[in-house]
């Protein structure tokens, strides 16, 4: 991670937040953090453009905590002071965890909120009142309609990875949330992208904002040694196994398109001896987060993914990136290649292409501005591919449909007259209760987060 010439203490946030930092053993502020951090500690809203491994969160978890202290207020029951809005419940998790790190040192409380688990103890955590909340859009508006949460007194709102948000259809659903929050309010919103619905966005809810851009270190597609596999739709299963077979116990990620997909790809590896979890939409809370727990572990080496369970994922030292299928959008692929190659290490990635998906292999090829070199020769191009290639990227990125086959329907909005997400979104999918993970060490830390998913 690219760091900046300011230190910690140069930023003025408060001794407890500058401890807390001190054992996440950073040193430097990353540059997101460096020149975020003093906008929003002078109260400024902020649009940040930054990317997922640029320290983003900490850019705005650190001034908002340190902000909190500074009012000294106490939290207003079946509400929050600060609102942090993520797309997914992974990503939501993540974010808490983080905060709880940051807080470790003060009286500060947090919860996450997100659905596919009982409501019940999420409401008990919210009548006391926390300090911050953590939610994903769906569940907090269900809260909201039945009267057991408010947002009226509610002085600091974060809009995290607002692209991901459109991309999921939750805009509208933002939007009514952004309503229900006092006037008297500071907003930040963090994107990796500024595409022309999320500056309305930014232009509706946000109040004379300063934007602060960071480009990541280098792009991870030039630190990742890319490889395309020539082959049948039919023989892809072989093919997986035979490329996984000198690759046992390292730590991959395996993309497919669909959960059966997914489902049955995991099922193959663990009979040909590796350890391998599925992760999907379909998934309980309870699995998804033992899948990952097993992952980052190293206890279960191997992840088989779809792109929207995959979104968010934190973990570093991926070994390899396996495109079992290539995704319907040449941006996914980037993002799913990226998962390999973070905090500065090189990476690997295989694609597996049958001749259906030659044209992807194209878009996704100009996309990136690099040749992905063949593990084997590539067969001639199927007749009439080449023509379906223009049409394709003529079609634009929200029309293919991100979500492909984890019931995310092409080019439609998900938000519905009621700003709800449609079933079909993470958010909104069932599943079962799960507890609250903490990132180690936890146990001490007083407040309700730890119930609040129970
Ligand atoms: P994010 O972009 O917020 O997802 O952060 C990416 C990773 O960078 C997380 O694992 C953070 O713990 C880590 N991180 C955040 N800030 C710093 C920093 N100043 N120095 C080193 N690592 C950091």
């Amino acid at each position: 991670m690219r760091l900046s010439l300011t230190r910690f203490t140069d930023l003025g946030l408060n001794d407890s937040i500058l401890s807390a930092i001190a054992e996440q053993g950073y040193e430097t502020p990353t540059p997101i953090q460096a020149r975020a951090i003093p906008q929003v500690l002078a109260g400024r809203d902020l649009i940040g453009l930054a990317q997922t491994g640029t320290g983003k969160t900490a850019a705005f978890v650190l001034p908002l905590i340190h902000q909190l202290l500074a009012e000294n207020k106490q939290a207003p029951g079946r509400s929050c002071r600060a609102l942090i809005l993520a797309p997914t419940r992974e990503l939501a998790a993540q974010i808490e965890e983080q905060v709880r790190a940051y807080t470790a040192h003060t009286r500060l409380t947090s919860a996450v909120i997100f659905g596919g688990v009982k409501a019940g103890p999420q409401i008990k955590t919210l009548a006391r009142g926390v300090d911050i909340l953590v939610a994903t859009p769906g569940r907090l508006l269900d809260h909201l309609g039945e009267r057991k949460a408010r947002l009226d007194l509610t002085s600091f709102v974060v809009l995290d990875e607002a692209d991901q948000m459109l991309d999921l259809g939750f805009i509208p659903a933002i939007r009514k949330l952004l309503r229900l929050v006092g006037k008297e309010r500071q907003t930040l919103m963090f994107s990796a992208t500024m595409v022309p619905a999320i500056r309305q966005l930014a232009d509706d809810f946000l109040s004379n904002p300063e934007t602060v851009a960071v480009t990541p270190p280098s792009k991870p597609v030039e630190r990742i040694d890319q490889k395309v596999l020539y082959t049948e739709a039919a023989d892809k299963p072989e093919a997986l196994i035979d490329l996984m077979a000198p690759e046992a116990g390292k730590r991959t990620i395996i993309f497919t398109r669909t959960k059966h997909g997914a489902d049955r790809v995991a099922k193959r590896l663990v009979k040909y001896g590796h350890k391998a979890n599925a992760i999907h939409g379909d998934k309980s809370q309870n699995q998804r987060t033992r899948a990952l727990d097993a992952f980052k572990s190293g206890e279960s080496p191997v992840l088989v993914a779809t792109d929207i369970a995959a979104r968010g994922i934190d973990v570093d030292g991926v070994d390899l990136v396996v495109n079992y299928e290539l995704p319907n959008v040449a941006e996914n692929y980037v993002h799913r290649i990226g998962r390999t190659a973070r905090a500065g290490a090189t990476g690997r990635a295989v694609a597996l292409c049958a001749p259906d998906e030659r044209v992807m292999l194209k878009d996704i090829e100009k996309t990136m501005g690099v040749a992905i070199a063949g593990l084997n020769d590539a067969p001639p191009m199927p007749k009439g591919e080449a023509a379906k290639s223009k049409s394709r990227r003529r079609g634009g990125r929200r029309g293919q449909g991100q979500g492909q086959g984890e019931g995310a329907p092409s080019g439609q909005k998900r938000g519905g007259a009621s700003g709800k997400p449609r079933q079909g979104g993470e958010d909104a999918r069932g599943g079962k209760p799960q507890r609250n993970r903490r990132s180690g060490g936890g146990g001490q830390r007083r407040g309700p987060s730890a119930t609040a998913a129970e």
